[in-house]
């Protein structure tokens, strides 16, 4: 345990070691997942491939679509908390297998300085594999990365560099949450730059 709500496994408890190997595997959504996109990274995107602002919602319908999310939440004074399931959105993926359409066919991300704060924070702050690792050994069988962590393998990063990340993701997400449940949980009326025609 280390902030209210940020909890690292035993296994990380004073870092973790990792270094990509690049075999896209996650830029492909591990085939059966998604990439979220938050505003902020949507806002880096289209400044880093000099779009402008009215291009915006010509870069959301063709590469962001709407995807399912939860967040956990307990209202102040509440016993229990209880886990709510929303839209929020995603990279659209395409070709055979799948990919992000800014993976190259070297497996090399064209937009690796923008890239959505859920590629940068990987696997060091993603809240759900350093706060279990049942589920870190799941995606290491999706991830060789993850199996050389497993062995103590890569570069390393400090209990303090988890938290950091950590922390912003969780911060994300419930900034996210909160405007969310303040607006009914429609998401048109939180991201007034969505086309009303936005696919699944
Ligand atoms: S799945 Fe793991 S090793 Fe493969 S590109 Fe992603 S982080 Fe790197
Ligand atoms: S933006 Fe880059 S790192 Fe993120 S999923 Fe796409 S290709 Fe991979």
């Amino acid at each position: 345990m280390t902030t209210p709500n940020i909890k690292i496994s035993k296994k990380f408890e004073n870092g973790i070691y990792f270094s990509c190997k690049m075999c896209g595997a996650c830029c492909r959504g591990f085939d059966e997942g998604e990439v979220y996109v938050y505003e902020t990274d949507i806002i880096r995107l289209v400044k880093f491939l000099n779009l402008n602002n009215s291009s915006l919602k010509k870069f959301v319908r063709k590469y962001i679509k709407l995807v399912d999310t939860s967040f956990f939440w307990k209202e102040q004074g509440e016993n229990r908390g209880k886990r709510y399931k929303f839209k929020t959105l995603g990279f659209k993926f395409t070709g055979d297998d799948e990919h992000c359409e800014f993976l190259d066919e070297e497996n090399k991300c064209t937009v690796h300085e923008a890239r959505p704060f859920q590629c940068i924070a990987f696997p060091v702050g993603w809240n759900m594999l350093i706060n279990s690792i049942s589920n870190f050994k799941d995606y290491s069988k999706k991830c060789p990365a993850l199996r050389n962590s497993l062995e103590n393998e890569g570069d390393f990063y400090s209990r303090d560099e988890i938290i950091k990340l950590a922390t912003q993701e969780y911060e994300m997400e419930k900034e996210f949450f909160l405007k969310m449940k303040k607006n009914n949980f429609n998401i048109f009326k939180v991201y007034k730059f969505l086309p009303k025609d936005i696919t699944c």
